[in-house]
């Protein structure tokens, strides 16, 4: 029910921990983060608490990396436990995602994948979502954010997602339809949130996506919006918060 993610030169670890806990007003079940640091794609997750994620978490994995996603999850799809929990990998381990919301028409896709060879780990809706987008990026050989776009055509539903790519480490993907999506601008580095308050004390210069729209998001570099449904290119609107 929450999404935080980080992009930039700082540690990416505290930022999200404490970013979640901003968001726990929304209500959730259970908490998991994705950490890259710069080799490796790191998966914690659990049923609970932000703090027994806290917990769990072994120690060689706070201290590294730049880039992570972080999510609260309100189970509307197979029951709170530690596998179910968000972040998802795809098959191949190269992707991982977070998500909220709802992909209605699941089932069908997921049989559709499972005839391609595809295996599933939880009962989420948001596994089969990660994996069509595999399924995208190597049947069409596209980059991610195209493979987003065209999995997210496929799709019935709403969602907020964020998604990594380890072949691509420097960009995080993010999509929404019905549920909210932040984009706070730093210096040389991007906040991803539900809602402007895991950032503000980082900045006040903010991104709102707007429905069916996504955003790659590239470390040092720049955020580009489009519409998913036609591809348009969206100008962003930053805002300056005064909160
Ligand atoms: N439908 C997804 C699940 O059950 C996401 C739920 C949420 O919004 O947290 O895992």
């Amino acid at each position: 029910c929450g999404i935080v993610g980080y992009i930039g030169p700082r540690e990416a670890y505290p930022i999200i921990i404490e970013g979640l806990k901003r968001l726990e007003y929304r209500g959730y079940d259970s908490a998991g983060i994705a950490l890259f640091d710069g080799t490796d794609l790191k998966v914690c997750k659990t049923k609970g608490k932000v703090v027994d994620l806290e917990n769990k978490l072994p120690t060689d994995i706070t201290n590294t990396g730049h880039i992570g996603i972080g999510h609260t999850r309100w189970a509307t799809h197979g029951v709170p436990n530690d596998v179910n929990s968000h972040p998802h990998y795809s098959n191949s381990g190269n992707l991982v995602i977070i998500h909220n919301g709802i992909i209605e028409n699941y089932e069908s896709l997921k049989k559709e994948l499972i005839n391609r060879g595809f295996t599933f780990k939880s009962d989420t809706d948001t596994e089969v979502l990660v994996n069509l987008i595999e399924d995208v990026k190597n049947k069409e050989n596209v980059k991610l954010g195209k493979a987003v776009q065209i999995a997210l055509n496929q799709v019935v539903g709403a969602y907020a997602i964020a998604v990594f790519d380890k072949t691509q480490p420097k960009e995080i993907v993010i999509a929404r339809l019905g549920s909210p999506l932040a984009v706070g601008v730093g210096k040389d580095e991007f906040f991803i949130a539900s809602d402007a308050s895991p950032f503000l004390e980082y900045t006040k210069n903010a991104i709102y996506l707007e429905d069916e729209e996504m955003a790659i998001i590239r470390l040092n570099r720049d955020i580009k919006i489009r519409k998913i449904k036609d591809d348009s290119l969206v100008d962003p609107y930053v805002q300056t918060l005064k909160l």
